[in-house]
């Protein structure tokens, strides 16, 4: 037996984002991001203040056109008014017009380099212009690659594979440098956890080689919602966590932002905080292929939370085949051996039930994510609560990204635009822009008809 490692902050440059500094002379940021239309003024203003009630220290707005960049505006000087200043960061995807917009506005741009420009020379192009006016208006950006979106280009050359993302990445973070630009804050994330966490540990060893130190957001997309979310989520940024990366994190789950905001703290405290559990009283073993975690919580979504967070790296760094969690209190056993299996699967190393993987929803969802949600998970799982048939089911709020986005789910319900949902069997459309009212029954039906079980 022996106690968990001490945790060892990676030493980053400090990039600043409106008047909040990141990096590793400050505390990991926690930060969310908005669901509602970014051109609902009212609704946005009142969600970010909610949001920073309850601990968000940045706030993200999707920005998908010029319009979402000048609702922004309006949304910033109302928070102004009332005196927030919570840093707003702009999500763009596929216009680099509406990215240098954004930075005129915004105090963060998030781009993402798959699908920023289409050749090294526009790249270079577009954002060294991007940069002159980041460094104009003092915005910092977001290099933002997703596993499920690499730009054709990379994709050929390396396919969707570790290396792939952390070339895209490199290829923008070397043109800020040659800039003198460093204002930056760099994230990979992927809906599976082990090429989320292989592929940033990868990022910081390039980096590293390069004497480039800039701070890391850290998140799992697609993570879903309820339990199985919080716990994919601890999983991906807990093993990051353990290894000292990591200055600012969301929890993405597709529930109401509010809700991201105590798991992140959580996470945070339990890593950094001396005094947590995983310093006084945790403790982690390995006998042959056999993980054994003690955890003396007694509340059984923290001790969930912590056995995921510390687990994951474990797991996947020692080969293990097994995870045992030994809860305190003896009465927890069943509910801490279900545990352990949902973390195995968290991790990628089992499927035991249906896995449900779900965007968080932003401004581009255009139908109640969470109904939805809830509707197809009844409906895959039986009343005993053991799933019948271990499938990966993606619900996805937006056709602009979902379909990328889904990974490998074998079937996958798509926002395909106001009320209109397209089906997905694996990679291929089977059932374009049918009624939100019927989609979730044809889905259901599809799902049946394939498997001959009605
Ligand atoms: S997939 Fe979901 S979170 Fe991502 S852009 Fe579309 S609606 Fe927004």
């Amino acid at each position: 037996m022996h106690f968990l490692p001490k945790y060892c902050r990676r030493t980053t440059s400090t990039t600043r984002i409106g008047d909040l500094l990141m990096g590793s002379d400050y505390p990991i940021r926690i930060q969310t991001m908005a669901n509602t239309s970014t051109d609902d003024i009212e609704a946005s203003v009142a969600q970010a203040e909610r949001c920073e009630a309850a601990g968000s220290e940045l706030f993200r707005f999707t920005t998908q056109g010029i319009r979402e960049v000048e609702s922004l505006s309006h949304i910033k000087e109302a928070l102004l008014r009332e005196g927030h200043t919570m840093p707003l960061v702009a999500d763009v995807h596929f216009r680099s017009d509406v990215a240098d917009a954004a930075a005129q506005v915004a105090d963060k741009v998030r781009i993402n380099p798959g699908n920023y420009a289409p050749t090294p020379e526009a790249i270079r192009e577009r954002f060294t212009h991007l940069i002159a006016l980041c460094r104009a208006h003092k915005t910092a950006i977001r290099i933002g690659v997703n596993h499920g979106s690499l730009s054709p280009r990379i994709m050929q050359q390396y396919g969707d594979t570790p290396e792939g993302m952390v070339a895209s990445c490199m290829e923008f973070l070397r043109i800020a440098v040659e800039e003198n630009f460093r204002d930056i804050v760099l994230s990979i994330k992927a809906s599976d956890t082990r090429i989320m966490v292989t592929t940033v540990r990868l990022l910081v060893r390039t980096m590293d080689a390069e004497d480039m130190h800039f701070p890391l957001h850290l998140g799992v997309t697609e993570a879903g919602e309820g339990e199985d979310g919080r716990l994919k989520s601890a999983v991906g940024i807990g093993a990051l966590l353990a290894d000292g990366i990591g200055d600012t994190i969301r929890v993405s789950l597709s529930e109401e932002p509010e809700n991201e905001l105590p798991v992140a703290r959580e996470l945070v405290h339990f890593f950094t905080d001396k005094t947590s559990s995983r310093y006084t009283t945790n403790q982690a073993s390995i006998e042959g292929d056999t993980l054994i975690y003690t955890c003396a919580e007694d509340n059984i979504d923290l001790l969930g939370l912590h056995a995921a967070a510390e687990c994951g790296h474990l797991l996947w760094d020692n080969n293990i085949q097994k995870l045992i969690i030994r809860p305190a209190c003896p009465a927890m056993q069943d509910a801490a051996d279900k545990l352990a299996k949902d973390i195995l699967q968290a991790a990628g190393l089992i499927r035991y039930k249906t896995e449900f993987v779900s965007c968080p929803g932003c401004g581009r969802t255009m139908f109640d994510l969470q109904d939805t949600i809830a509707k197809i998970k009844q409906a895959f799982r039986d009343p005993s609560g053991t799933d019948q048939r271990p499938l990966k089911i993606a619900i996805m709020g937006c056709i602009v990204n979902g379909p990328g986005e889904m990974a490998d789910a074998d079937y996958g319900y798509v926002g395909a635009g106001r009320e209109r949902i397209s089906l997905y069997r694996g990679k291929e459309c089977v059932r374009k822009n049918i009624e939100q009212d019927e989609a979730v029954k044809q889905l259901i039906q599809l799902i049946h008809e394939d498997l001959g079980t009605k």
